[in-house]
């Protein structure tokens, strides 16, 4: 302050630095000259985004496979080899080892401030000369099955409850005895099994840190757990109501371009989301303004070749292609986007109608205005930047990665973007919509209710058209959550 008055700024800062080591040990598959070695992501990425995986083998004497690592000392190393790096994935193969011959692999994970320390190591395997079929070979990472859940893990307490699981905190038994999140997952139907299934190799092969990171998974035959990092700060919208936090447009700009990058890194991947919404957005701990994307639910990965058409979202968040049951894109995504910003500005529901049916058609017609004095104090680059995701043809979108090139994203000086943004309409949002959660009961097979088309007809107009959205509103109702 001086003597004219005083102005207060509040930072948040995020320590860096190298990632945990993965989680448990590496599970192999082997093949006649071959090991298939596969692992999990580490618990925490060191707060920034995991680059790559090293792995290092230990080639044990013959005779003695089973003896602990200590005792076979090769110098400082312990008979540890780097044999590879790899990029984007969970799994790698060992090719040309010396058949009957005794391996072990552990694996580092490493980010831009270093490399964590390894995991531990995989069983000793011995490489038999074997015959083992190339399918049972490249058969996906499975998740570990059996009872080791309870054992490996106590359960404290409920942390949230969707549609399809229950969220727990939990805590490892043994050292480091973290403190994790685990969603459980009724799911005896194989049909249910399956895209639980997908749903954990998705989030295997995502990873940022915007996005929620898997730890592990355990199988049983009535339900599956999700072991994951977890999350401390609840959901954003929650956060930015609370009497202790003043909401400017500058920290929308903050909360929007984490999302933009979360998203622009899961497209990189080939991987849509189809379930943003504000529950879905949470804090990263309590006084940090660092958000996480979670449920991978509905998550597909998309490959440019095969139409998809989806029935299945949250009818405020959903874009025009899934109610006209077109094919899906990465910005169907962005769509959802623009509506998570409108409501984060402004409190309202830039769609709801009535009823689902009165808000399928306004988002069918993409009418929507920023009339409501809500939008007073909200800058034009921000209206602009609605505007560019709000957009009926789902080609002339901004994708994640223009979006953070557009002004809104990479102002920050602006003066009036310091403006207290009021948060009474955002309040009532909130609970309306937790409202509306506890109306709906929660039914898995809702989940796999749904209809991808993957037709090699890729163009939509002339397909024909399995369910247009005019013949089947009942249907929609019944099928959106
Ligand atoms: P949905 O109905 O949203 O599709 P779902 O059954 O797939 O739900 P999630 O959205 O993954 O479940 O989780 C339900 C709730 O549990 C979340 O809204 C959140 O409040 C809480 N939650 C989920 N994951 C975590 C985590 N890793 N850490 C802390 N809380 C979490
Ligand atoms: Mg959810």
């Amino acid at each position: 302050m001086n003597a004219f008055g005083s102005d207060a700024a509040a930072a948040s800062v995020a320590v860096e630095g190298p990632p945990d080591a993965p989680s448990g040990k590496p599970s192999i598959s082997q093949g006649p000259d071959r090991i298939a070695v596969a692992w999990c992501g580490p618990p925490y990425d060191g707060g920034c985004m995991i680059t790559g995986f090293i792995i290092e083998m230990q080639q044990l004497p013959t005779a003695a496979p089973n003896v602990e690592c200590d005792e076979l000392t090769d110098g400082e190393s312990g008979g540890w080899h780097e044999i590879a790096t790899v990029v984007d994935s969970l799994a790698y193969t060992v090719k040309n080892l010396t058949p009957n011959a005794t391996y072990r692999f552990r694996v580092r994970a490493k980010n831009v401030h270093g490399c964590s320390a390894p995991s531990l190591p995989s069983d000793a395997v011995e490489l038999q000369a074997q015959e083992v079929s190339t399918e049972d070979f490249h058969r996906p990472i499975s998740v570990k099955s059996g009872g080791d859940f309870k054992n490996r893990f106590e359960v404290l307490e409920e942390l949230g409850k969707g549609r399809f699981g229950v969220v727990y905190r939990v805590q490892e038994r043994e050292e480091p005895r973290q403190i994790l999140a685990a969603k459980v997952i009724k799911c005896i139907k194989a049909q249910d099994r399956q895209k639980v299934l997908e749903e954990i190799l998705i989030m295997k092969s995502l990873q940022h840190p915007k996005l929620l990171q898997l730890a592990a998974s355990f199988e049983s035959p009535r339900e599956i757990v999700m072991v994951m990092e977890y999350i401390t700060g609840g959901e954003l919208f929650e956060r930015v109501v609370a009497d202790d936090f003043t909401l400017t447009e500058r920290d929308c700009i903050l909360f929007l371009r984490q999302v933009c990058e979360g998203v622009a890194y899961m497209h990189t991947q080939s991987i849509v989301h189809l379930d943003l919404k504000p529950e879905n957005i949470m804090c990263h701990t309590r006084t940090s303004h660092q958000i996480k994307i979670i449920d991978f639910g509905l998550a597909q990965r998309l490959n440019m070749k095969t139409p998809v058409r989806v029935l299945f979202g949250t009818p405020e968040f959903i874009p025009p292609e899934i109610i006209s049951y077109e094919p899906i894109g990465f910005q169907s995504d962005m769509w959802s986007v623009g509506v998570i910003c409108y409501v984060l500005l402004s409190g309202l529901s830039p769609f709801m109608g009535d009823t689902d049916v009165d808000t399928f058609s306004n988002i069918t017609r993409a009418d929507y205005d920023f009339d409501d004095e809500a939008f007073d104090c909200v800058s034009q680059e921000a209206k602009d930047f609605i505007s560019n995701l709000l957009v009926h043809r789902k080609e002339d979108r901004w994708t994640a990665k223009r979006c953070l090139e557009s002004i809104w994203l990479t102002q920050e000086h602006d003066e009036n973007l310091s403006n207290k943004i009021c948060t009474d309409k955002l309040k009532k949002f909130i609970i309306r919509r937790k409202w509306q959660q506890t109306q709906q009961p929660p039914q898995r097979n809702q989940r796999t209710q749904y209809y991808s088309n993957k037709s090699n007809n890729n163009n939509s107009k002339n397909s024909a058209h399995p369910c247009p959205v005019r013949h089947c509103m009942g249907a929609y109702q019944r099928h959106f959550g």
